[in-house]
């Protein structure tokens, strides 16, 4: 019989079916009886169980890098936090947690910390990711609640897209959108951005705003509603205070308005079904509360909240960040959406966990926390099922504060990341289909995630470790539970404890834990505050004066305005996603999306490599130069990282410039520079084995060079580049037995090798004076192809398909491996259309994340055929 479980990785939560054959096959599919889905993955969802192997885990406790037995490590983590508090106060020791972690670890950690230990020093990556919205949430309807449903997006006649990739980083929720605009063509999409994503494919207007442009354009649509009539005064006088003031600093911004942005208030003022989705572009800012606020505002002054097909709707990145907020998981909050601050709800809290020693004030957000780390205030951290030393701003001091701090545990699934390398307890975590416990999404859903794999190793669920470590602490009583069920009833018992109606988050008694359908709190289908009922002191919500700030960063010496976010098939610091051979095929390489004009500018060309520099270091990546990137911005993804690139983590790069209100760091916009990188040789190889990237290459490959290493079909590809000609490196790629054929072209400069095991390629290598002019999605095909005919080896040689051969180019479909070269030729033989596409070649027909970059590829054609 099929698991039922939820996906672990974006906010939208979509339900998934597992079947496990008799041989231990995996195979997953989307839950079509789930609400967030109906049956839908993307591409992540859908290479799931590509992920799962035990390849790279990590399956014992280590202890300084030996091995160790649980009762030992736990013995050691706990009498290190017992000391460094007996000798330090509670405030010595912080917890840094994520959005990855089920509600379940997320409420004993929140409540080790903040009811027994006695500090409210645990944070949680979610920092990084909503923060922003949490904070305009509490100013503006006086709780962390999003008022809307998944359903409002198809329900409404305009949604607008604000700061948020939804093609890539939210796809299932991206797909529903597209659908419902399919069924009802006069729904109009507008979306504001300052680069053309693939989400804009769907756009009627886009509006290429600049970085941090977003509370100037929502201050000029305030001012236009009260300019035009299409304010809702009744409403407005019925539940709301601080209008007139609002206005008044919206006023304030007044400048020209563009023809677009005009036609943007006017098709605003003119719809009343009107959804604003919002994600990292507006949030990851120090002015993200306020970008929150300003879109609120709009809302709140229509009364277009809280009714089906209106309101704002902020959506998450992680699959349980909801969670995280629902048990209070942020440093300024409590449990069960209550405040820290708030001396009434902190003695709830105490008298219901019958807690020693509640927090009396909010703890170290994350960006203060590393730094309490590095000057010595924090003398013990637990990091649990994230990677900070890629992920946060100025990630190369997050590093050195963890080398340099007495002692960092780190509870993780896999066995190396850049985070991990500085532990000195690691304790392994169970993973995706070995977990049991629940999570939130966007929507205020929660749904189960179920095990369907035994735990390898001695891998034990977080939240067994937490307890495990608290009863060591002398807590044992407050922290017995026998498995997840015990602690989601208490979690949602607190949330009714002395409730009456008074707090937004309300989870009902759910019964039996394994058997918990997906279900919305506080009721099925509830939407908040389209008849008031804010959760403030007088019930009103609360309009937020709010103005624009300088957000231009750039200046002579950094000239250019850095962007960062995700790619369509990773996920985050690439732990689990990078194990798939599909998903690491759509963008095999870091990179920064470049202007071709400003590219020009640098001297550099596409596929030439580029230094991009800000005043924190920089960075080797590929150039990838398109029109989409405005002039004077460029892009880099936050992925890449020290397991799968040679310097490509663009979190170094970052500054720690936080909002005031949410303390979110500001990630989209950093002054940076960038120039070619030159180097004297050029490589590109496909591998069936690992390379040891350290040190077995090292001595060819000197640390100042760019490599990028990513899973293939049959094995590896490597992309690297070398200042100075590498010396022997077939040998030291191919190992010494493999039967290795060569080719030298000493005027171009170029070489090849092929090495053979039998009638397999082992691996091939292209050297080249310039960017390697190899298909790599052919050379990926030939690690599975047979050489029983010598002549068939030439042709990995000559680097190039044989007669009848095709090279599919670069994958747009991860799911059928289809290429942009195969698209293009069935666009040629006259399939105009996505659907025609996936009738042809099946592209576009699985998880659907690529039809947008289809539908591009298509557009081109047409250009190509009309020019
Ligand atoms: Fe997973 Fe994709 Fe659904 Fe997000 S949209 S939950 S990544 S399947």
């Amino acid at each position: 019989m099929s698991v039922r479980t939820t996906c672990p990785y974006c906010g939208v939560g979509c339900g998934v079916l597992v079947d496990t054959g008799p041989d231990g096959a995996v195979a997953v599919r989307g839950d079509p009886d789930h609400p967030a889905n109906y049956g839908r993955l993307c591409s992540k969802g859908a290479a799931l169980a590509e992920t799962i192997d035990l390849d790279d885990r990590l399956l014992h406790p280590r202890i300084a890098g030996r091995a160790a037995g649980w009762d030992e490590a736990l013995d050691l983590v706990a009498a290190t936090f017992a000391r460094a508090i007996a000798d330090h106060g509670p405030d010595a020791v912080a917890f840094y947690v994520s959005g990855q972690l089920l509600t379940e670890d997320y409420y004993v950690a929140n409540k080790l910390m903040k009811g027994f230990i006695g500090s409210a020093n645990i944070d949680t990556n979610s920092r990084l990711c909503m923060s922003s919205s949490v904070a305009g949430h509490r100013r503006a309807f006086g709780a962390d609640t999003v008022p809307g449903t998944y359903e409002d997006l198809e329900l409404a006649d305009l949604v607008v897209l604000v700061g948020t990739n939804l093609a890539w980083c939210h796809p299932v929720l991206y797909q529903r959108l597209a659908a419902a605009r399919q069924a009802r063509p006069q729904m109009r999409i507008v979306t504001v951005d300052p680069r053309r994503t693939m989400t804009t494919e769907i756009a009627d207007l886009h509006l290429g705003i600049a970085a941090d442009g977003d509370v100037a354009l929502f201050n000029g649509l305030l001012v236009h509603l009260a300019d035009h009539g299409a304010i809702d005064h009744e409403y407005i006088a019925a539940h709301t205070t601080g209008f007139d003031a609002a206005l008044a600093a919206a006023r304030a911004d007044a400048g020209p308005v563009p023809a677009d942005v005009a036609a943007f208030y006017d098709l605003f003022a003119r719809t009343d079904r009107v959804v604003t989705v919002y994600s990292q572009g507006v949030n990851q800012s120090t002015a993200g509360t306020d970008k929150v606020n300003a879109i609120i505002n709009c809302h709140l002054a229509t009364g277009r909240i809280g009714r089906p097909g209106a309101g704002p709707f902020s959506v998450t990145g992680q699959p349980n960040a909801m969670g995280g907020r629902e048990v209070g998981g942020l440093a300024n909050m409590l449990a069960a959406h209550m405040d820290i601050e708030n001396p009434a709800h902190r003695d709830r809290v105490a008298r219901f966990w019958q807690a020693p020693a509640i927090a009396a004030k909010p703890g170290l957000k994350a960006v203060d926390m590393f730094r309490a780390v590095a000057d010595g205030r924090i003398k013990a951290l637990w990091i649990m099922a994230t990677n900070p030393a890629v992920s946060m701003p100025e990630a190369g001091l997050v590093e050195a504060a963890l080398q340099a701090c007495p002692f960092v545990v780190v509870s993780d699934i896999v066995a190396a990341t850049d985070t991990l390398r500085h532990a000195d307890v690691a304790l392994p975590a169970a993973g995706w289909g070995e977990k049991d416990g629940t999570v939130t999404n966007s929507e205020r859903r929660i749904s189960r995630q179920r095990p369907f794999l035994a735990l390898p190793g001695a891998a034990r669920p977080d939240w067994r470790i937490i307890c495990d470590v608290a009863a060591r602490m002398g807590f044992g009583s407050a922290f017995a539970y026998r498995n997840p069920g015990e602690i989601f009833a208490e979690h949602a018992a607190l949330s009714r404890f002395e409730n009456a109606g008074t707090r937004d988050f309300a989870i009902a008694d759910q019964g039996d834990f394994d058997a918990i359908e997906p279900f919305h709190w506080p009721a099925p289908d509830r939407r908040f505050f389209a008849a008031g009922g804010f959760f403030t002191p007088d019930g009103r919500g609360r309009f937020q004066a709010v103005t624009a700030a300088a957000a231009d960063r750039t200046d002579g010496a950094f000239p250019l305005t850095l962007n960062t976010g995700r790619v369509r098939d990773h996920w985050h610091t690439m732990t689990r996603t990078g194990k798939s051979p599909r998903l690491s095929q759509h963008l095999a390489e870091p990179y920064v999306e470049i202007h071709p004009d400003d590219a020009a500018a640098a001297g550099i060309g596409d596929a030439d490599l580029a230094r991009v520099e800000t005043a924190l270091g920089a960075i080797l990546v590929r150039a990838l130069l398109t029109r989409r990137q405005a002039r004077g911005t460029i892009f880099v993804p936050m992925h890449w990282n020290d397991q799968f690139a040679a310097r490509a983590r663009v979190d170094t790069l970052i500054p720690a410039l936080t909002d005031p209100y949410s303390g979110q760091p500001a990630s989209k916009n950093v002054a940076a520079r960038i120039g070619r990188f030159a180097a004297a040789v050029y490589g590109f190889a496909v591998l069936r084995d690992r390379p040891a990237l350290s040190p077995a290459l090292s001595p060819a490959l000197s640390p100042a060079d760019y490599w990028a290493l990513a899973r293939c079909a049959g094995g590896w590809r490597l992309e690297f580049a070398c200042a100075t000609p590498p010396d022997d490196l077939a040998a030291a790629l191919f190992g010494p037995d493999a039967a290795t054929i060569a080719y030298h072209d000493r005027a171009g400069g170029r070489q090849r090798f092929a090495a053979f095991a039998g009638d397999r390629l082992v691996g091939a290598l292209f050297l080249a004076a310039e960017p390697v002019a190899v298909s790599r999605d052919w050379a990926v095909d030939q690690l599975q192809a047979r050489f029983d005919d010598p002549r068939a080896r030439l042709a990995v040689i000559a680097g190039r398909p044989g007669p009848g051969l095709v090279d599919r180019g670069a994958t747009v479909c991860s799911c059928f491996g289809i290429g942009a070269n195969q698209i293009a030729a069935a666009v040629g033989q006259g399939c105009t259309t996505v659907a025609a596409i996936g009738e042809a070649l099946r592209a576009g027909t699985n998880c659907g994340s690529c039809r947008s970059e289809i539908g591009r590829i298509i557009d081109a054609h047409r250009l190509e055929a009309a020019e």
